[in-house]
């Protein structure tokens, strides 16, 4: 069965696509947490991120170039931001397909709940 975000890859689901290439896509959170609430998410579906296996390991590395690209895009360089991956039960992980928050546009706390 399709994850949504394969839906939302197939264009079968709208969102708003702020960065798309061959690997990966990016869009807003449909319920932010800040003011600038997006998802960086592989193309290829991996269940979590013990999922992904030595041939696909490049992915990590494409990912963090295109959230390097993002951060300048939306302007969160400067003032900072949080990437957080929720992996897991325990990790919060809502949705079966890899995906990286990136969390910006006001102070955050820490530890999270
Ligand atoms: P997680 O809890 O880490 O699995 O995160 C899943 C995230 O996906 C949540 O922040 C949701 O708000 C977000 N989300 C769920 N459905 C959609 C959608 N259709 N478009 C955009 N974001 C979504």
């Amino acid at each position: 069965m399709k994850s949504i975000f394969e839906k939302i890859i197939d264009r079968e689901l709208s969102a708003e696509i702020i960065y798309e290439d061959g690997l990966v896509i990016s869009i807003k959170d449909i319920n932010p947490i800040s003011p600038q609430h997006f998802l960086v998410i592989p193309k290829k579906k991996y269940k979590n991120i013990q999922a992904v296996s030595n041939n696909d390991i490049h992915i990590f590395s494409h990912l963090f170039s295109v959230i390097q690209k993002i951060v300048i895009q939306e302007n969160l360089n400067e003032k900072g931001y949080r990437v957080v991956i929720n992996n897991g039960e325990y990790g919060g992980q809502t949705i079966d397909h890899l995906h990286i928050h990136i969390i910006g546009g006001r102070a955050l706390r820490w530890p999270p709940g």
